[in-house]
């Protein structure tokens, strides 16, 4: 019997940092965050580039913990929710700003990678959209939806091109999305800490928030060994629900998704990949995966109410590798891990505030890269200069999820999207 595969590759090549101490005593912010992935450490680092450098953030774990480091790496613009769906529910004006500010992030990042120096192995050729399906149609029409309603250009990749730069049968053509890229998503974590902290942010990791209350005009947050007193707090927990605010929490729904990472590839890489981009299919529960610097391939897909161990992951996703390269045969997969992705019911972010200095950014799904960046300026902006551009989330608000039926409702979803994906591939022959 083989080993069980160790728990994540992210972890095992993290960049090497000094910990940030937990917080002891009492001390005083004008700006505490709640949460060390993306949100909170964007909007540290959104707060700090504008001058306000009294700002506290508290990580129950060590940053980039949750989802923001375990992620598929995937930098890419638009949300959960799909183009058409925020179109109609927008109208074009409001959706092309929305989906704006997320292709503005995706250069944000890569201008933050390359202001701060940090070292997390960006690739920064692309992203493919490949088809599942014979039927060019569904990629026609987004394709078609992007240029007339977003202002964005797909490259139509035909079958043989789509070929050469994948060794699979399984796609027939694809969409190439240029200004997109993929890094290593808990160093580039690490990375915004550190930034956020060479200009003066507090991070306090193995700092547990189990309170927070109004006291007077300002909060008072309790962690396990200390208090913070803050005149505003930002909640930026995901899916890792911080359990301090019901209608804040009761709004998302946790659903788990899963990573593998098969071992160094050398020459086999290249029998599977003639290209550096990352791919992701045309299917509702689809798979994704990118060529990583030690020629090991990352793959990611299916999502489920339920998490799962290593060897779990590592035989469900094993299956949907084969299905797609066949010559992988026996591949060793040296790691396998699972997170959790915070969902909305409207599948968009939840980016608010109470009016009272409390403030919120979550649901990010599983599209949370730019967003996530996104967020963090407009809260930044917000709190910094009084910018009210966030509330062009304000029709995306606090909606119940209703756990735990909403979670029967999520995964009856899903297996009916998923049904009718095999159906039509059974269709398709
Ligand atoms: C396996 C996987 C693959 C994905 N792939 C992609 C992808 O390729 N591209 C893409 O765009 N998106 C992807 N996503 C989604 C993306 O990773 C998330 O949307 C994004 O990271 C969310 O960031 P966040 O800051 O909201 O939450 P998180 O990163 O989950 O951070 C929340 C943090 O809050 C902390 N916390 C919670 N409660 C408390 C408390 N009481 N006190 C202190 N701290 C607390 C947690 O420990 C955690 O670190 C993926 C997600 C997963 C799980």
């Amino acid at each position: 019997m083989t080993s069980s595969p160790a728990v994540s590759y992210y972890r095992a090549t993290a960049t090497p940092y000094e910990p940030f101490a937990a917080l002891q005593g009492k001390t005083d912010a004008r700006i505490a965050i709640i949460g060390g992935g993306y949100a909170g450490l964007h909007t540290a680092l959104g707060l700090a580039e504008r001058g306000i450098r009294d700002v506290v953030l508290l990580e129950r774990e060590q940053v980039g913990f949750g989802a923001s480091g375990r992620n598929g790496g995937f930098v890419f613009g638009g949300y959960s929710l799909g183009e058409q769906s925020l179109l109609e529910q927008q109208g074009e004006a409001s959706a092309r700003a929305l989906f704006r500010l997320t292709t503005e992030a995706v250069a944000r990042i890569r201008r933050r990678v390359a202001q701060y120096a940090i070292p997390c192995d960006i690739v920064d050729e692309g992203v493919i959209w490949a088809n599942w399906f014979r039927d060019p149609a569904v990629l026609r029409q987004r394709q078609e939806l992007l240029a007339r309603h977003y202002n964005v250009s797909w490259e139509w990749l035909p079958q043989h091109e789509l070929r050469e730069r994948i060794h699979t049968q399984r796609y027939f053509d694809g969409l190439y999305e240029r200004d997109a890229l993929h890094l290593h998503p808990l160093n580039f974590a690490i990375g915004l800490a550190g930034a956020a902290a060479s200009q003066g942010v507090r991070i306090h990791e193995h700092t547990d928030v189990w309170k927070l209350h109004r006291d007077g005009l300002r909060w008072r947050i309790e962690t396990a060994q200390g208090a913070v007193h803050a005149d505003q707090v930002v909640l930026a927990c995901g899916g890792y629900l911080a359990g301090l605010r019901r209608q804040v929490d009761r709004a998302i729904l946790p659903i788990a998704t899963y990573v593998m990472v098969t071992e160094p590839l050398g020459d086999r890489l290249g029998e599977c990949l003639r290209t550096r981009s990352a791919v992701y299919d045309s299917r509702f529960a689809f798979d994704y995966y990118r060529p990583l610097p030690d020629t090991r391939l990352l793959w990611g897909g299916r999502i489920s109410v339920r998490d799962r161990s290593p060897r779990g992951v590592q035989r469900l996703l094993t299956q949907d590798l084969l299905r797609v390269f066949p010559q992988l045969k026996g591949v060793r997969v040296d790691y396998a891990w699972s997170g959790l992705m915070s969902y909305a019911r409207h599948q968009m972010p939840q980016i608010g505030s109470s009016h009272d200095g409390l403030w919120w950014a979550q649901a990010f799904g599983g599209h949370g890269l730019a967003p996530t960046c996104a967020a963090g300026d407009l809260l930044a902006s917000a709190i910094a200069e009084g910018d009210d551009r966030w509330k062009q989330f304000a029709s995306y608000g606090l909606a119940r999820t209703y756990r735990p039926f909403g979670y029967l409702g999520a995964q009856a979803s899903y297996w009916w999207q998923q049904s009718k994906d095999w159906f039509k591939t059974r269709l398709e022959g």
